[in-house]
């Protein structure tokens, strides 16, 4: 069965300490500090991250170097895009477990690199006749690794957590009845049907039916179901939009940037999170999705002013707002204008933020009747003035 040889084999043995790169000169690898044995996928998680920020360093350079187990886990990296800010920031992310919704992104690409091996080597070949029928059936490829790799993590789990062996006869035996289904709808649901509980079950596995696949088939076979979408992010793109939406839909990746920012976010990496909103931006920005492009600025701005360290770096955020702003609601104007004000403060220019304070008294006054609006002014106001020293002393 083919694993990722240099990678991770079937043992999950650790790598060699050093690694080369791409010009011939060789880079250490951070001492592991922890002295305790690490769990197995902990180990295999840890292995592949420190091989995936190099190689996501020397990607424009040297892949010529490469041996094809790092190209398809280079490329398995590619594939996600959402998760770029993470391969950029591989150093600075606390070890141990790292989730993005439900998520696990290493593993994930792992797991895509090692069902393209297996493709590429006919090894098992049913992993060539799974795939070539689920695209045959309206799965995009990246779908169609994605349910594969769906089969293939269910048995990594149980050999983790066993510690035993990796017996590909399950693997094998629902690789077949996948291609089976994909090529005949209905059909798994017929032997589903045909299969007695105490029957043996279909896969081939030797077990019993009740004890093996009975709740595995039949699988989904619908190519939406394999889509991806990483919850916990802000709502971008509805989930049931998601469902069907192209791979390359910017509304999906927008979603799933978010996520991975919240990610970063709870890990702690906040700069990592500044980078994802930059690259938010671009993408809301460049694909003049405008609604989005507000959305994007406003969350960016919002983790300004819970960051105050990072207030300098979000007020070209806010200031794209500001300028924008003149069409919408007065609500709305005037809570972009108090953000601003605030950033500002935090980033030192007391004198603006106090100008545009009263700037937005003058922009109620005209609203006289709107009880709402005043109350907003009113209290900001009055949270200014009392942190107001605090801030300044930050500086
Ligand atoms: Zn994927
Ligand atoms: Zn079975």
């Amino acid at each position: 069965m083919a694993l990722l040889g240099g990678i991770a084999d079937a043992k999950w043995n650790p790598p060699a300490n050093h690694h080369s790169v791409g010009d011939g000169t060789t880079i250490p690898h951070e001492e592991e500090s922890s002295t305790e044995s690490p769990e197995p996928l902990a180990q295999l998680q840890h292995i592949s991250r420190e091989h995936m920020h190099e190689l996501w360093r020397m990607r424009d350079q040297g892949v010529s170097e490469l041996s094809a187990d790092e190209l398809r886990l280079l490329e398995a990296m590619r594939a996600h895009p959402e998760f770029y800010p993470l391969w950029e920031r591989l150093p600075y992310l606390p070890k141990g477990e790292f989730l993005v919704g439900e998520m696990n992104p290493f593993v994930h690409v792992v797991m895509h690199a090692i069902v393209e091996n297996q493709y590429g080597a006919s090894d098992p070949p049913e992993v060539v006749a799974a795939l070539d029928s689920l695209v045959k059936a309206g799965f995009t490829r990246h779908r169609a690794v994605h349910a594969i790799g769906n089969v293939f993590t269910i048995e990594l789990f149980d050999v983790l957590k066993s510690q035993s062996p990796f017996n590909p006869l399950r693997y094998q035996g629902r690789l077949k009845l996948m291609g089976q289904g994909a090529n005949k709808p209905g059909s798994l649901e017929a032997i589903a049907r045909t299969t007695g509980r105490n029957d043996r079950c279909p896969c081939g596995s030797g077990r019993k039916f009740k004890r093996c696949c009975i709740d595995w088939l039949p699988p989904d076979l619908d190519p939406n179901h394999w889509h991806f979408l990483l919850p916990g992010g802000e709502i971008y793109i509805l989930p049931e939009f998601a469902k069907t939406a192209p791979d390359d839909q910017p509304t999906r990746l927008l979603n799933n940037l978010s996520a991975v920012a919240n990610a970063l976010a709870a890990a702690g990496d906040f700069e990592g999170v500044f980078a994802t909103y930059r690259s938010m931006e671009e993408i809301a920005k460049t694909q003049e999705i405008e609604g989005f492009w507000y959305n994007v600025l406003q969350d960016a701005v919002f983790f300004g002013l819970n960051h105050p360290e990072f207030a300098a770096r979000v007020l070209e955020f806010s200031q794209i707002l500001l300028d924008r702003s003149d069409e919408e609601e007065i609500l709305f104007r005037v809570s972009v204008l108090l953000d601003h004000a605030d950033l500002l403060t935090y980033a030192g220019h007391v004198g603006e933020g106090k100008a545009l304070y009263g700037k937005a008294q003058d922009l109620a006054a005209a609203y006289s009747d709107n009880q709402e609006l005043q109350k907003i002014v009113h209290g900001r106001r009055e949270d200014w003035s009392t942190h107001v020293q605090h801030w300044a002393k930050r500086q």
